[in-house]
């Protein structure tokens, strides 16, 4: 297949790193390879076309047939999740939520979101991004007894702040959400409720997590995460919200859509609402709960105690270790992992003292939740050795030979 490439040192890197991909166990939580007909629809769709503007409505000629593709991820995406709007049209999730930052605020404007050290994301007010440098974010966390979010403190702050948008859901916040709760403060506070469901949009669709669409003003998905599509991102919103959405998305934040992107998005979406996806969905959330449960039994500790999805985040304090130890460990031994940070971390980011695990792709790769009690083992075998110690070596052989059969 990388004959096609004709170029030698691309062709070689692209294999090298698929060989790397197929030997290891990727727990990475935002990272799931997209399905045979997502590649094939992107790889195959219109790559060069250029479609300023809307179905319907372009700035560029010979768009009749891309308006077709566009309207049916849109129709798709619209059904999956029971909205009645739909932007198909982020490159990214990222761009995505600087979309909904410019459809609902003004720069300055305060902006109330989850803290990143207790599982947000970076446009969701870091100083780093736009987010925390064009708006005045006040943020929010979990609580100390239970590392679950505090709604007590966020309608406090929503009261004194009176913040434009509530930003809710986060890359390292492994519970469900009270959706129902953050509507009546939003309401109460009479500002703007924003879901940023970039990984839980996948379980959503899958029918294993419970779905925002109903109560938020927008939602943004990342397309390449737990769904499974091509690396982009999408907006649902109620419909009032139609005409703010569509000119922040273009022409304020982005030039021409990805065409071809877009189209493997609408593969998406119809594979989103098989059966099939269902059962990987709920296999995802079998597996991650199993393997907080088989950590525990081994001596570690699970922020929250445990999970409710995909993803979880693991203390490794009792362990004598820093995330950034962890990881190395873990990645010596072929279990790719983030390092983390822990909710009030003593650590600083760079190193913290946990790791973040996800589990869709590993059921992609065909694990399931009998795999959890294996893949424990491996992982506490890998954090008692340090990196060049004997253990690794043999897990390594231990996974290849797993992933292999
Ligand atoms: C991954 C993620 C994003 C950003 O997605 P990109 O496509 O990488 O820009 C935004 N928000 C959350 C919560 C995420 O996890």
């Amino acid at each position: 297949m990388t004959e096609a490439l004709n170029d030698p040192e691309i062709a070689e890197l692209v294999e090298r790193e698929a060989r790397r991909r197929a030997s290891t166990i990727q727990l990475l939580a935002g990272e799931t390879p997209p399905s045979p007909a997502v590649r094939a629809a992107e790889a195959a769709g219109p790559a060069a076309k250029y479609a300023e503007g809307y179905p319907g409505a372009r700035y560029h000629g010979g768009c009749e047939v891309v308006d077709e593709i566009e309207q049916l991820a849109i129709d798709r995406a619209c059904a999956l999740f029971g909205s009645e709007y739909c932007n198909m049209q982020p490159l990214s999730g990222s761009a995505a939520n600087l979309a909904v930052y410019a459809a609902f605020a003004q720069p300055g404007d305060p902006v109330l979101a989850l803290r990143l050290d207790h599982g947000g994301h970076q446009t969701q007010g870091s100083r780093a991004n736009f987010s925390g440098r064009w708006f005045s974010p006040v943020h929010y966390g979990v609580r100390r007894s239970d590392e679950r979010i505090d709604y007590d403190e966020l309608r406090d702050l929503a009261l004194v702040h009176r913040p434009r948008i509530i930003a809710a859901g986060g890359a390292g916040y492994s519970r469900f959400i009270d959706y129902a709760a953050l509507r009546a403060i939003a309401d109460e506070a009479e500002a703007v409720l924003w879901v940023d469901a970039a990984h839980v949009a996948g379980l959503v669709a899958g029918g294993v997590a419970p779905s925002p669409v109903p109560f938020a003003d927008a939602v943004t998905v990342a397309t390449h995460k737990v769904l499974r599509g091509p690396r982009g991102g999408m907006i649902l919103a109620r419909p009032a919200h139609r005409a703010v959405l569509q000119k922040a998305v273009h022409p304020f934040v982005q030039g021409g859509p990805a065409m071809a992107s877009i189209a493997a998005k609408a593969v998406c979406m119809r594979e989103s609402g098989t059966v099939e996806f269902a059962a990987y969905a709920a296999m995802a959330v079998a597996l991650a709960e199993q393997l907080c449960a088989e950590l525990v039994e081994r001596g570690l500790r699970i922020v929250s105690g445990g999970t409710d999805t995909h993803l979880a985040v693991i203390d490794v304090t009792g362990f004598g270790l820093t995330g950034i130890e962890a990881q190395r460990r873990l990645g010596a031994a072929g279990i790719v992992v983030d390092k983390a940070v822990l909710p009030f971390d003593p650590e600083p980011v760079t190193s913290g003292s946990a790791f973040r695990v996800g589990t869709s792709a590993a059921v992609v790769d065909g694990l399931d939740a009998r795999d959890a009690h294996r893949l424990s083992e491996w992982i506490v075998r890998a954090l008692h050795d340090p990196v060049g110690g004997p253990q690794h070596a043999g897990i390594r052989a231990e996974i290849a030979e797993t992933l292999d059969g």
